[in-house]
């Protein structure tokens, strides 16, 4: 953020389902930051899956979020009219020997993993979301190898070469604030996640690459989001290190639990805007549920 500059804050749903009170939460707190600061707050709809994100999914999206009192006013990004974006960072960390197409499929993984631990008699080391780390089977192809392979007619995913890009970013870490409003510098463990997917053939970006290039075109100063996205934020540190691009301050808030203490689901909706909505809640009553009343 330019020093002196107002802050900007922004709710970053994707229309792959209906919102709930946990994304209630998320748009009032910081439709309510930006206002205590003096700050703005912006939508982005994030629809890169073009299979599940709908044109009916974001109007009825933008239409609880109006409802809610939570709706900023546009211009709205939307991430899919932005490929060409995203596509030029992919094939700047290509050129730079950090990112590498790579072919082998979920099942091809699982076998090589299970052959390794077999083998090794240890585990093999495993992401936060419990996925296996990508064997690299392709890491160290040269550069015309790596487009012989992106021109073949077979899917591909573009994944970061982390041992790489972590010899050039050199150990990250970033500045988490409390809602006391004071700020921690967390050691960033991007690590941990192995060679992520940047993109795929048939969709040049992916969650994290879109993610970091948008807030950084998009000045925003703050990022608060879920408790459930802290882990990700290592891997966007890489990337905004690796592109140039600005560290926002970050804010992961609690997630809201269901009764039984899981995290909430857009496909079940007890907790669903549009069902609590029909069941004669107001706006209020939503605010009061999260805390926020
Ligand atoms: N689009 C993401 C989601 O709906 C949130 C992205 C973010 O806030 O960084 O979970």
């Amino acid at each position: 953020m330019d020093p002196g500059s107002a802050p900007r804050l922004r709710f970053a749903p994707s229309p792959n389902g209906g919102l709930h009170l946990g994304h209630a939460y998320s748009a009032l707190l910081n439709r309510q930051l930006a206002a205590e600061w003096g700050g703005s707050y912006l939508l982005r709809i994030e629809d890169i899956d073009r299979a599940r994100c709908t044109p009916a999914l974001e109007r009825a999206m933008i239409a609880d979020l109006d409802w809610l009192g939570a709706l900023p006013p546009p211009p709205y990004r939307r991430q899919s009219e932005h490929m060409d974006d995203y596509a030029a960072c992919i094939d700047a960390l290509v050129e730079a020997g950090l990112a590498y197409p790579s072919v082998l499929t979920r099942g091809e993984v699982r076998a090589h993993v299970a052959r390794m631990e077999t083998q090794t008699g240890m585990p093999w080391p495993r992401d936060p979301d419990g996925a296996p780390h990508y064997p690299g089977t392709e890491r160290d192809l040269s550069a015309g190898e790596r487009r012989a392979l992106m021109q073949q007619d077979r899917p591909y995913a573009i994944r970061l070469d982390m041992a790489a890009a972590l010899t050039r970013t050199g150990p990250l870490t970033f500045l988490e604030t409390d809602a006391g409003g004071s700020a921690q510098e967390i050691v960033a463990e991007p690590q941990d996640w192995g060679d992520v997917i940047l993109a795929r053939r048939d969709v040049p970006t992916s969650y994290h690459l879109s993610v970091v290039v948008d807030d950084a075109l998009q000045g925003i100063s703050h990022v608060v989001r879920g408790a459930d996205l802290i882990q990700s934020t290592s891997v966007h540190r890489v990337l905004q290190t690796l592109l140039g691009l600005p560290a926002p301050t970050y804010r992961h808030h609690p997630l809201i639990l269901d009764a039984e203490g899981r995290k909430l689901s857009k496909s079940r909706d007890s907790t669903a805007l549009s069902v609590l909505r029909g069941a004669g809640l107001t706006p209020a009553d939503i605010a009061r549920m999260v805390g926020l009343g």
